[in-house]
């Protein structure tokens, strides 16, 4: 195996990361956001672990991955080597993977519907009582701006029935709202409802600050609407590969 600090692939991810943390920089600036307002989360899906080794000889240390059981393999290989580095799970989660990404997560983002909290407490608890992990599983609920089920998460009105689940949770702990901006309509308006939604949670909800929002087509607008956490993949790491193991 090369060093992951000298090859072409380094070379190329340095090139594309020191773009991305400009970009992340200048909409900080723009917004008048604090530099550390928003976390960088590189979503290493479908790359190998190898990618995550140079990007964390790069200075990143928060990644996001929403596969399995490919996250579980390349986290479990990172983790043998190198400790202080972040793992969330951005993709949907099926209610029998819960038990698994309990165990690697930091924080999962896309929580939807009560029988997901129900078995990502219950997983959470037992990676806690198994000294599986250290802290309280966090937790997002994915906020469906346009109400199309394909894109996964629930419509405002159905917050905070969820949240309260969450709230009750001991192993669980509520961190914000998420979203993925629909296809159609500028995302600025997409961005600007969920602000509102997300402030509107807030007074309910204190505690839920985080809003993970903003990809590598839409991180300005996220960032300037409030995005505490964006989640970038392609702009980073290239196309993902259409086919993969
Ligand atoms: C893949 C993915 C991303 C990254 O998207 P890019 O457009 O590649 O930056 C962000 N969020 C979620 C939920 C994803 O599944």
């Amino acid at each position: 195996m090369t060093s992951p600090a000298d090859d072409a692939r380094t070379a190329e991810l340095a090139e594309r990361l020191g773009a991305v943390r400009a970009r992340l920089a200048a909409a900080v600036a723009a917004a008048g956001r604090p530099a550390a307002a928003v976390e960088l989360l590189v979503v290493t899906k479908y790359f190998p672990a190898q990618d995550v080794r140079r990007l964390i000889a790069l200075g990143e240390r928060a990644f996001g991955e929403s596969r399995e059981p490919e996250a579980s393999r390349k986290v479990a290989e990172i983790r043998a080597e190198v400790t202080g580095v972040a793992f969330d799970m951005i993709g949907s989660v099926q209610t029998k993977k819960a038990k698994v990404v309990a165990r690697w997560a930091r924080s999962v983002h896309s929580v939807d519907r009560d029988k997901l909290v129900v078995a990502l407490e219950a997983a959470a608890a037992a990676a806690l009582d198994a000294g599986d992990r250290a802290d309280p599983l966090g937790v997002y609920l994915q906020v469906s701006l346009d109400g199309d089920p394909a894109r996964g998460g629930v419509v405002a009105a159905d917050l905070s029935a969820l949240a309260d689940l969450v709230v009750e949770a001991p192993a669980l702990e509520l961190r914000g709202l998420m979203a993925i901006a629909p296809l159609d309509g500028p995302r600025e308006r997409w961005m600007a409802e969920l602000a509102d939604v997300h402030e509107r949670f807030q007074e309910t909800y204190p505690q839920a600050v985080g809003l993970s929002a903003g990809m590598s087509g839409d991180m300005e607008p996220a960032v300037h609407y409030g995005s505490t956490c964006v989640r970038v993949g392609t702009a980073i790491l290239g196309d993902r590969p259409l086919l993969s193991q």
